[in-house]
C-alpha cells in the first residue's frame, strides 16, 4: 500500500509550509519544484543544493517516485524503467516515430492504470492522456474501463505521476494532458483539480490550462461545480447519442442525469465561462450513425456554440457493437458540418493497438 504521499501531490503554497516546519526557508520548496519538473529527477538524495539533514526528511515523509513501487512484481515483469511505475507493458506499432504508446501501470498497492502517449510529430505535439480512476463506476456499453465498476480514486500524486512518466517516456515536457484514460474526472473531483493546479503551475510543468482539458461522461454536479472555478482548461462531454433513449441503451449515466439536464447544465457552462465545450461522439453501427440521428444532433446542439468529435467505435470484446462503414461516418460528419457545426471526424489510434479505452487493462485482469 502507499504508505507516504508522493511529493507530486503537492501544491507549492503547501511545499511551503512544509519546509517552514522543518525550519527551512520557504525558497526550498521552490529549488524542489525545479528538481521535480525542471530537471526531473526522482530521488531527493539527487537535489544537491538541499541541506542533507531536510534531504533526510524529505525522505521521511514524501515518495519521490511518481508512484511508489512494488518490489516483488518487478522480478515478475522487468520494467524497462528503473523508477516509479511498474511498466508491465507497452505496445508500440514497429518502432515507428510518431505512434500512439499505450503504458499500462501498476500502482503501489498492485492496482492497474493505463497513459496513453500520442505524439504529433508534424505539429510538434505530445498528448499524454491520463486515468483518474482505477475502474470506473459508469459502465458506458462500449468502454472496456466501465466493465468492472470502480476500485479507487487515484490520488492527485498519482495523476501528476502518470504525466511525469511520460515525460520521462518521451525526453521532453509534454504539450498537451487529456483526462480521457480510466475513470470518471467528476467522479474524483477534488484530486483531479488539485492535479490539473499542479501541472499548470508555472513552477511545475507549466502546461497551459488551455492545453489540459477535462473529459466526464456527463456527471452535472462536476459540470456545474467545474463552470465555477475560474480556470481556462477545456471541457469535453462524451455524448454519444442525440436523444435520451439512445443514450440511455449505451450510457447508464443517463439514467441518473439525462440528457435534457446535461444540455442545461452544458448551456449555463457556456455562458459563465465564455467556453466551448468539446462534444464527444463514438459512431456505432445501426445505434447512433443515421443521417436523421445526426440532424437530431444538429437540433440539441443549436443552443449553444461547440464542438463534435465523431469517433469511430473502437471494438471491445464486452460489446458486440460495430465500428460503421466509412461512407455513414462521412454522411454523418457531412450533415454535421452542413449545419456549421464545427466537427472532426476523428481516427482512433487506440484500436490499431487492441488498446483502446481499458482494454490494456481489462486484458491484464481476465
Ligand atoms: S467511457 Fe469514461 S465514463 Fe464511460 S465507462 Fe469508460 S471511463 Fe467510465
Amino acid at each position: 500500500m502507499i504508505d507516504k504521499p508522493s511529493i507530486y501531490g503537492l501544491l507549492p503554497e503547501e511545499l511551503e509550509v512544509f519546509c517552514k516546519e522543518q525550519g527551512q526557508p520557504v525558497f526550498r520548496a521552490k529549488q524542489i519544484f525545479d528538481w521535480l519538473y525542471g530537471k526531473r529527477v526522482s530521488s531527493f538524495d539527487e537535489m544537491k543544493n538541499l541541506p542533507a539533514p531536510f534531504r533526510d526528511q524529505l525522505v521521511k515523509h514524501f515518495g519521490s517516485q511518481p508512484l511508489e513501487e512494488t518490489s516483488s512484481l518487478r522480478r515478475e515483469a522487468p520494467c524497462r524503467n528503473a523508477v516509479a511505475f511498474q511498466t508491465l507493458e507497452k505496445l508500440e506499432t514497429k518502432g515507428e516515430k510518431g505512434e500512439t504508446q499505450k503504458l499500462l501501470f501498476q500502482l503501489s498497492d498492485q492496482e492497474l492504470i493505463e497513459t496513453v502517449i500520442i505524439p504529433a510529430p508534424r505539429r510538434g505535439t505530445n498528448t499524454i492522456c491520463i486515468s483518474a480512476q482505477v475502474g470506473c463506476r459508469f459502465g458506458c456499453a462500449f468502454c472496456a474501463s466501465g466493465q468492472k465498476g470502480v476500485i479507487r480514486n487515484l490520488t492527485a500524486g498519482e495523476i501528476v505521476g502518470q504525466v511525469m512518466e511520460a515525460a520521462k517516456e518521451l525526453g521532453e515536457r509534454p504539450n498537451n494532458v487529456v483526462f480521457m484514460g480510466i475513470g470518471e474526472p467528476f467522479d474524483n473531483y477534488d484530486a483531479v483539480m488539485k492535479s490539473v493546479r499542479i501541472l499548470n503551475h508555472p513552477a511545475g510543468l507549466n502546461i497551459g490550462a488551455r492545453k489540459i482539458t477535462v473529459s466526464t461522461c456527463g456527471v452535472v454536479p462536476g459540470i456545474e461545480r467545474f463552470a465555477e472555478e475560474g480556470l481556462q482548461v477545456e471541457l469535453s462531454v462524451s455524448l454519444h447519442a442525440p436523444d435520451e433513449q439512445t443514450r440511455s441503451s449505451i450510457m447508464p449515466v443517463n439514467e441518473t442525469w439525462p440528457m435534457t439536464e446535461l444540455m442545461d447544465a452544458c448551456a449555463v457552462y457556456t455562458e459563465k465561462t465564455n467556453r466551448i465545450i468539446t462534444f464527444e461522439y463514438t459512431l456505432i453501427k445501426d445505434i447512433n450513425d443515421s443521417v436523421e440521428q445526426a440532424h437530431e444532433l444538429v437540433q440539441l446542439l443549436r443552443r449553444f456554440p461547440c464542438r463534435v468529435n465523431l469517433i469511430p467505435l473502437s471494438p471491445v470484446e464486452e460489446f458486440d457493437g460495430e465500428c460503421p462503414e466509412s461512407e455513414t461516418m462521412q454522411a454523418f460528419f457531412q450533415t454535421l458540418e452542413n449545419a456549421h457545426i464545427n466537427t472532426t471526424l476523428r481516427d482512433s489510434k487506440g484500436s490499431k493497438l487492441k488498446a483502446a479505452c481499458g482494454q490494456l487493462r481489462s486484458r491484464r485482469l481476465d
